[in-house]
């Protein structure tokens, strides 16, 4: 037996009752099962209960192993081959890892602890069967922090709101925050209808509904001829100057310029080992949930 495939002993102290919710009085039921009995409610249950592992024809450390394998970005073909396991499998056990890990994601990342931080959110597009579809992520810069990601089949807006959103539930308000994009001008738009207060001055009309003060965004603009880089642009677009310089000298690891190198080496991996992850399907739009369980349970593995 190797390492990987022993398992820890039960520990019956972090175990909570799924059927009272009885935290104290939980025993071991059954080692080899694996099973715990609530002393409250009488009732027996399952380690794995609520977990992806619950129910499995396989081991534990079987699935453990594969889903190891795919956030590394080894192709399902190549673990069909390996482990005579049928590819439906493979793609429903990395359907619920990444729906779990998107859950988790946005209760554990997406709750407004985010202080003084560099975001850097870009979008790209990756080749898959049905053709290219679009990538908008964003990121932490200082604590290199995955924050959300989303899949569409065109590049605009929409795409990149549900990015922003969730990047706006991340940060913390009340502390000032640096936020570079690239040239695209839909991040700036999203950020302006989503990220914004409504202030009410007294006057009659609408309220105004200026963005989030703490908000300092700067867009870093390529300018290519031919293919090739021919230059660089750096535009505030939001907040001011000297404290964009202040949270980027902060944030990085070395002292440079404003730019969106973070957030493009987090893209590139995602862009390399998504295709090999999803699973051939009918319709786009199951590809689409497959694409983005994918980007997420890669994502998670990245953060934690
Ligand atoms: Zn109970």
């Amino acid at each position: 037996m190797m390492k990987f495939m022993t398992e820890p002993p039960l520990n019956p102290a972090i175990m909570v009752c799924p059927h009272c919710e009885e935290e104290d009085r939980i025993w071991i039921h059954s080692q080899k099962e694996r099973r715990f009995k609530c002393c409250a409610c009488q009732r027996t249950f399952a380690e794995s209960r609520g977990t992806l592992l619950f129910n499995k024809r396989y081991p534990n450390w079987v699935i453990l192993l594969v889903l190891g394998l795919l956030a590394g970005g080894c192709p399902v073909q190549a673990i069909v081959t390996a482990f005579y396991i049928d590819e439906k499998t493979v793609a429903s056990w990395q359907l619920e890892a990444g729906q779990h890990a998107q859950q988790v994601q946005a209760e554990k990342v997406c709750c407004g602890q985010l202080a003084g931080e560099q975001i850097q959110s870009d979008e790209m597009w990756v080749k898959t069967q049905y053709g290219a579809m679009w990538l908008a992520t964003g990121m932490a810069v200082f604590s290199r922090l995955f924050i959300w990601g989303a899949i569409g089949i065109e590049r605009n807006r929409s795409l990149v709101q549900r990015v922003v959103e969730r990047i706006g539930q991340a940060i913390e308000r009340g502390s000032d925050l640096l936020w570079v994009t690239d040239g695209f001008g839909a991040w700036e738009q999203a950020i302006r209808k989503t990220l914004r207060d409504r202030v009410y001055d007294g006057k009659p009309g609408a309220p105004k509904l200026p963005v989030w003060s703490e908000i300092h965004m700067v867009q870093v603009v390529m300018h290519t001829a031919a293919r090739r880089l021919t230059g660089i642009t750096r535009r505030l677009r939001i907040g001011d100057w000297k404290t964009a310089q202040q949270i980027m000298t902060k944030t990085q690891s070395f002292i440079g310029v404003f730019n969106t190198a973070y957030v493009e080496r987090l893209n590139a991996t995602f862009r390399t080992w998504i295709p090999a992850l999803a699973r051939r399907s009918r319709t786009p739009s199951r590809y689409r949930l497959h694409l983005e369980a994918a980007l997420f349970w890669t994502g998670a593995v990245y953060n934690f």
